[in-house]
């Protein structure tokens, strides 16, 4: 059994990354990476296509769009191995033979499945291939014998179908592969500009890394805060207010955040200029990841070469653990 300590993270190519990847899942993606761990990050886009077969040109154009956004964040393609997710072949056969260890009621059961379904209004008219994406998830973690998986808390049930696939296999074939874990961070889940549970790409209601000045201006002008607080001099709520929830993340200085906190619970704090306060904040944090951004939007040849190269090594491991896998099930017959 291959024991060494991988790490498997990646995105679906749906739309530009958001201050909730970063805090979700990025930060942690460089923490390991300055820990010297093996890094693989898949652009997902069959996942993708799940949901957005109709589509595929977005698909296709986001490609690009999320390898400069985690380039720009500073993952580094001579530490973290960029790669495809459809020019890995071996993902997609190893999927077909973990569709025989998961039942049909144990997706539909999945709650995070669930949730987007409901989110996406699919009732039973869900495509098949949606439904089984915690399936093609384990195979692509499985497949790079991934054991170290940073992700948002929304991820941790479809990481729960990947340890019952490790199990079952296992129990079947011999001990392949080991057991998986997530790794969250401090802020497992960010909430979305219009108070919703979860900033997503799919939902609108997301700051983007690469976002303007104006356009972080105007988000957060609509930020949810309190409806009850009216008035400057009014005593306002902090619980629920958005925009605290995201100056509590990304104000460094929580010594004025306790000032300002406890100004704006007695009365005498403006929405307008708590929100301000916030525009500066996150303007200071995106604008060097959005200069960064800017170097390789104006050299796209650039990124596509990292990810053809971080492809190419790919592969070379998916096909080793394919014939152990064929091996394993008695498929190897040459
Ligand atoms: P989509 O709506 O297309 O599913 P998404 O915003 O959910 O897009 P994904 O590409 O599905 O983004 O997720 C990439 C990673 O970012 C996952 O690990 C996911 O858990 C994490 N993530 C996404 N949104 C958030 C969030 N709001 N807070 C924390 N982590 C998040
Ligand atoms: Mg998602």
């Amino acid at each position: 059994m291959n024991t060494k300590k991988r790490v498997l993270t990646g995105d679906r190519p749906t739309g530009k990354l958001h201050l909730g990847h970063y805090v979700g899942s990025l930060q942690n993606r460089l923490r390991l990476q300055s820990e010297h761990e093996q890094i693989f990050c898949m652009i997902a886009d069959l996942q993708a296509l799940t949901d957005h077969a109709d589509h595929p040109e977005k698909v296709r154009k986001n490609v690009l769009e999320i390898t400069m956004d985690n380039l720009a964040v500073g993952l580094d393609p001579d530490k973290t191995v960029f790669f495809i997710q459809s020019h890995i072949p071996e993902i997609a056969e190893l999927t077909v033979l973990f569709m025989n260890l998961v039942t049909l009621a144990r997706l539909k059961r999945n709650p995070t499945v669930k949730d987007e379904m409901k989110q996406k209004g699919y009732g039973e008219d869900v495509p098949a291939g949606f439904l089984a994406y915690p399936i093609s998830q384990a195979a692509d973690i499985l497949t790079f014998h991934a054991n170290s998986i940073p992700v948002g808390e929304d991820q941790l049930p479809v990481l729960e179908q990947t340890n019952e696939i490790v199990t079952k296999f296992n129990s079947l074939y011999g001990n392949l592969f080991s057991k998986i874990e997530p790794v969250l961070s401090t802020v497992p889940r960010l909430v979305g500009v219009d108070g919703g549970a979860k900033a997503g790409k799919s939902l609108g209601n997301a700051i983007y890394l690469s976002d303007s000045k104006e356009e972080i201006m105007r988000k957060v002008m609509m930020m949810y805060t309190d409806p009850d607080h009216i008035r400057m001099e009014m005593p306002g709520k902090i619980e629920g207010n958005v925009v605290f929830t995201y100056l509590d993340v990304f104000d460094p200085d929580k010594e004025t955040m306790q000032i300002l906190k406890t100004k704006y619970s007695q009365g005498g704090l403006g929405d307008v200029e708590i929100k301000y306060r916030l525009v500066d904040i996150l303007e200071n944090f995106i604008a060097p990841i959005r200069e960064k951004r800017i170097e390789y939007e104006c050299h796209p040849e650039m990124v596509l070469r990292i990810l053809e190269e971080g492809t190419n090594r790919a592969r070379e491991i998916a096909k080793e653990t394919m014939c152990e896998v064929k091996k394993a099930i008695g498929l190897d017959y040459f």
